[in-house]
Protein backbone atom coordinates (compact mmCIF):
# COMPACT_ATOMS: atom_id res chain seq x y z
CA UNK A 1 0.00 0.00 0.00
CA UNK A 2 1.55 3.45 -0.70
CA UNK A 3 0.01 6.61 1.50
CA UNK A 4 0.15 10.26 1.44
CA UNK A 5 -0.36 12.23 4.96
CA UNK A 6 -1.49 15.47 4.77
CA UNK A 7 -1.72 17.93 7.29
CA UNK A 8 0.23 21.33 8.60
CA UNK A 9 3.46 21.00 10.51
CA UNK A 10 2.66 19.48 14.71
CA UNK A 11 -0.55 17.35 12.82
CA UNK A 12 1.33 14.59 13.72
CA UNK A 13 2.19 12.98 10.46
CA UNK A 14 5.52 11.84 11.99
CA UNK A 15 4.16 10.20 14.62
CA UNK A 16 1.25 8.45 13.06
CA UNK A 17 3.92 7.10 9.99
CA UNK A 18 6.05 5.62 12.35
CA UNK A 19 3.02 3.74 13.44
CA UNK A 20 1.76 3.04 10.16
CA UNK A 21 5.13 1.78 9.29
CA UNK A 22 5.12 -0.86 11.67
CA UNK A 23 1.32 -1.56 11.83
CA UNK A 24 1.71 -2.27 7.83
CA UNK A 25 5.19 -2.98 7.42
CA UNK A 26 5.63 -0.09 5.04
CA UNK A 27 8.65 2.53 5.11
CA UNK A 28 8.00 5.91 5.75
CA UNK A 29 9.49 8.51 3.52
CA UNK A 30 9.87 11.51 5.32
CA UNK A 31 11.22 14.59 3.06
CA UNK A 32 12.00 16.39 6.09
CA UNK A 33 13.76 13.68 7.66
CA UNK A 34 15.91 13.12 4.60
CA UNK A 35 16.71 16.57 4.27
CA UNK A 36 17.79 16.83 7.71
CA UNK A 37 20.40 14.49 7.43
CA UNK A 38 21.74 16.15 4.11
CA UNK A 39 21.95 19.21 6.03
CA UNK A 40 23.92 17.31 8.76
CA UNK A 41 26.06 15.72 6.48
CA UNK A 42 26.75 19.26 4.85
CA UNK A 43 25.91 17.40 1.15
CA UNK A 44 25.43 19.55 -1.65
CA UNK A 45 21.81 19.65 -0.93
CA UNK A 46 22.45 19.95 2.82
CA UNK A 47 23.85 22.86 1.79
CA UNK A 48 21.03 24.19 -0.43
CA UNK A 49 18.43 23.77 1.82
CA UNK A 50 19.57 24.20 5.27
CA UNK A 51 19.14 28.35 5.58
CA UNK A 52 15.76 27.56 3.40
CA UNK A 53 14.67 25.39 6.44
CA UNK A 54 15.87 27.26 9.43
CA UNK A 55 13.49 30.35 7.64
CA UNK A 56 10.67 27.63 7.97
CA UNK A 57 9.84 28.14 3.43
CA UNK A 58 10.00 25.22 1.31
CA UNK A 59 12.76 23.83 -0.72
CA UNK A 60 12.72 24.43 -4.47
CA UNK A 61 10.37 21.21 -5.91
CA UNK A 62 13.19 20.24 -8.03
CA UNK A 63 14.87 19.03 -5.94
CA UNK A 64 12.99 17.64 -3.39
CA UNK A 65 10.84 15.95 -6.47
CA UNK A 66 14.56 14.24 -7.12
CA UNK A 67 15.43 13.21 -3.46
CA UNK A 68 12.20 11.20 -3.41
CA UNK A 69 11.72 9.47 -6.70
CA UNK A 70 15.78 7.72 -5.99
CA UNK A 71 14.79 7.22 -2.66
CA UNK A 72 10.87 4.86 -4.07
CA UNK A 73 13.75 2.78 -6.06
CA UNK A 74 15.31 1.39 -3.25
CA UNK A 75 14.18 -1.97 -2.37
CA UNK A 76 12.64 -1.93 0.50
CA UNK A 77 10.13 0.74 -0.75
CA UNK A 78 9.06 -2.23 -2.89
CA UNK A 79 6.44 -3.43 -0.35
CA UNK A 80 4.86 0.17 0.02
CA UNK A 81 5.31 3.35 1.65
CA UNK A 82 4.16 6.48 3.02
CA UNK A 83 5.12 9.53 2.23
CA UNK A 84 5.03 11.76 4.95
CA UNK A 85 5.83 16.07 4.09
CA UNK A 86 5.33 15.34 0.80
CA UNK A 87 4.19 15.79 -1.66
CA UNK A 88 3.73 19.89 -0.27
CA UNK A 89 2.76 21.75 -3.61
CA UNK A 90 0.82 21.17 -6.68
CA UNK A 91 3.90 20.70 -8.88
CA UNK A 92 5.17 18.34 -6.69
CA UNK A 93 1.74 16.43 -6.69
CA UNK A 94 1.85 16.40 -10.58
CA UNK A 95 6.00 15.38 -10.79
CA UNK A 96 4.50 12.38 -8.22
CA UNK A 97 1.95 11.14 -10.15
CA UNK A 98 4.59 11.41 -12.97
CA UNK A 99 6.85 9.56 -11.51
CA UNK A 100 4.60 6.79 -10.13
CA UNK A 101 3.45 5.99 -13.45
CA UNK A 102 6.86 5.66 -15.10
CA UNK A 103 7.41 2.99 -12.20
CA UNK A 104 3.81 1.25 -12.56
CA UNK A 105 2.76 2.24 -9.05
CA UNK A 106 -0.03 4.45 -7.86
CA UNK A 107 -0.99 6.47 -4.09
CA UNK A 108 -3.62 4.15 -2.66
CA UNK A 109 -4.90 6.94 -0.72
CA UNK A 110 -4.33 10.53 0.93
CA UNK A 111 -5.44 11.12 4.34
CA UNK A 112 -5.38 14.62 5.59
CA UNK A 113 -4.87 15.18 9.66
CA UNK A 114 -7.07 18.18 10.41
CA UNK A 115 -5.86 20.35 13.00
CA UNK A 116 -6.10 23.59 15.00
CA UNK A 117 -3.46 25.90 13.74
CA UNK A 118 -3.08 27.51 17.16
CA UNK A 119 -2.49 24.60 18.92
CA UNK A 120 -0.26 23.41 16.62
CA UNK A 121 2.70 26.35 17.52
CA UNK A 122 1.92 24.80 21.06
CA UNK A 123 2.60 21.24 20.18
CA UNK A 124 5.26 22.01 17.98
CA UNK A 125 7.38 24.52 20.07
CA UNK A 126 7.73 22.08 22.86
CA UNK A 127 8.72 18.77 20.98
CA UNK A 128 11.78 17.50 21.42
CA UNK A 129 13.65 13.85 20.11
CA UNK A 130 15.85 11.27 21.56
CA UNK A 131 19.19 11.32 20.02
CA UNK A 132 19.36 7.64 19.69
CA UNK A 133 16.15 6.01 19.02
CA UNK A 134 13.80 8.85 17.39
CA UNK A 135 11.10 8.53 19.95
CA UNK A 136 9.04 11.87 20.38
CA UNK A 137 8.37 13.67 23.41
CA UNK A 138 6.92 17.11 24.25
CA UNK A 139 7.44 19.33 27.44
CA UNK A 140 3.51 19.32 28.42
CA UNK A 141 2.07 16.60 26.86
CA UNK A 142 4.92 13.88 26.55
CA UNK A 143 7.25 13.73 28.85
CA UNK A 144 9.48 10.76 29.47
CA UNK A 145 8.79 8.49 32.51
CA UNK A 146 11.88 9.79 34.43
CA UNK A 147 13.60 13.28 33.47
CA UNK A 148 16.38 12.89 31.01
CA UNK A 149 16.03 9.11 30.03
CA UNK A 150 14.06 7.72 27.01
CA UNK A 151 11.09 5.71 27.96
CA UNK A 152 12.12 3.42 24.65
CA UNK A 153 16.11 3.28 24.33
CA UNK A 154 17.05 4.48 27.81
CA UNK A 155 18.85 7.05 25.82
CA UNK A 156 19.92 10.32 27.91
CA UNK A 157 20.29 12.81 25.19
CA UNK A 158 17.29 14.29 23.31
CA UNK A 159 17.55 17.19 20.42
CA UNK A 160 15.19 20.01 19.17
CA UNK A 161 14.56 21.04 15.33
CA UNK A 162 15.83 24.40 14.52
CA UNK A 163 12.75 25.72 13.12
CA UNK A 164 10.78 24.21 15.82
CA UNK A 165 10.67 28.03 17.42
CA UNK A 166 7.27 30.06 17.30
CA UNK A 167 8.41 32.47 14.50
CA UNK A 168 9.52 29.88 12.21
CA UNK A 169 6.14 27.91 12.99
CA UNK A 170 3.86 30.57 11.59
CA UNK A 171 6.07 30.41 8.55
CA UNK A 172 5.63 27.19 7.84
CA UNK A 173 1.84 27.01 9.00
CA UNK A 174 1.40 30.26 6.72
CA UNK A 175 3.73 28.08 3.53
CA UNK A 176 1.40 24.56 4.73
CA UNK A 177 -2.32 26.84 3.99
CA UNK A 178 -0.81 28.99 0.74
CA UNK A 179 0.87 25.82 -0.67
CA UNK A 180 -0.08 22.60 0.13
CA UNK A 181 -3.46 22.85 1.45
CA UNK A 182 -4.73 22.85 -2.37
CA UNK A 183 -3.34 19.52 -2.92
CA UNK A 184 -6.52 18.27 -0.23
CA UNK A 185 -8.63 19.57 -3.97
CA UNK A 186 -6.49 17.46 -6.09
CA UNK A 187 -6.55 14.45 -4.40
CA UNK A 188 -10.36 14.55 -3.97
CA UNK A 189 -10.99 15.07 -7.34
CA UNK A 190 -9.30 11.32 -8.05
CA UNK A 191 -11.35 10.07 -5.15
CA UNK A 192 -8.56 9.57 -3.32
CA UNK A 193 -8.86 12.10 -0.28
CA UNK A 194 -9.86 10.55 3.43
CA UNK A 195 -9.27 12.53 7.08
CA UNK A 196 -8.91 12.12 10.09
CA UNK A 197 -9.54 14.20 13.34
CA UNK A 198 -6.18 15.00 14.69
CA UNK A 199 -7.31 17.06 17.52
CA UNK A 200 -8.15 13.83 19.09
CA UNK A 201 -5.52 11.26 21.38
CA UNK A 202 -2.82 10.17 18.95
CA UNK A 203 -4.76 6.41 19.85
CA UNK A 204 -8.04 7.23 18.72
CA UNK A 205 -6.11 8.92 15.39
CA UNK A 206 -4.23 5.56 15.01
CA UNK A 207 -7.72 3.77 14.86
CA UNK A 208 -9.14 6.34 12.65
CA UNK A 209 -6.36 5.68 10.27
CA UNK A 210 -6.67 2.09 10.67
CA UNK A 211 -9.90 2.16 9.34
CA UNK A 212 -9.39 3.82 6.37
CA UNK A 213 -6.26 1.41 5.47
CA UNK A 214 -7.12 -2.13 7.08
P1 LIG B 1 9.06 18.63 8.03
O1 LIG B 1 10.00 17.77 8.81
O2 LIG B 1 8.17 17.83 7.12
O3 LIG B 1 8.28 19.61 8.88
O4 LIG B 1 9.97 19.52 7.04
C1 LIG B 1 10.91 20.45 7.55
C2 LIG B 1 11.32 21.43 6.46
O5 LIG B 1 11.93 20.72 5.38
C3 LIG B 1 10.18 22.20 5.83
O6 LIG B 1 9.81 23.34 6.58
C4 LIG B 1 10.79 22.57 4.47
O7 LIG B 1 11.73 23.62 4.59
C5 LIG B 1 11.56 21.30 4.13
N1 LIG B 1 10.74 20.32 3.39
C6 LIG B 1 10.36 19.08 3.81
N2 LIG B 1 9.61 18.46 2.89
C7 LIG B 1 9.50 19.33 1.85
C8 LIG B 1 8.83 19.30 0.60
N3 LIG B 1 8.11 18.23 0.22
N4 LIG B 1 8.95 20.39 -0.22
C9 LIG B 1 9.67 21.46 0.13
N5 LIG B 1 10.30 21.58 1.31
C10 LIG B 1 10.23 20.53 2.17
Amino acid sequence: MNLVLLGPPGAGKGTQAKRLRESLGIVQLSTGDMLRAEVASDSDLGRRAKDIMEAGDLVPDDLIVAMISGRIDQDDCKGGFILDGFPRTTPQAEALDGMLKEKGLVIDYAIEIRVDDEAMVKRITGRFTCARCGAGYHDEFQRPQADGVCDKCGGGEFTRRADDNAETVRTRLKAYHEQTAPIVSYYEKKGLMKGVDGMASIDEVTRQLNRIVG
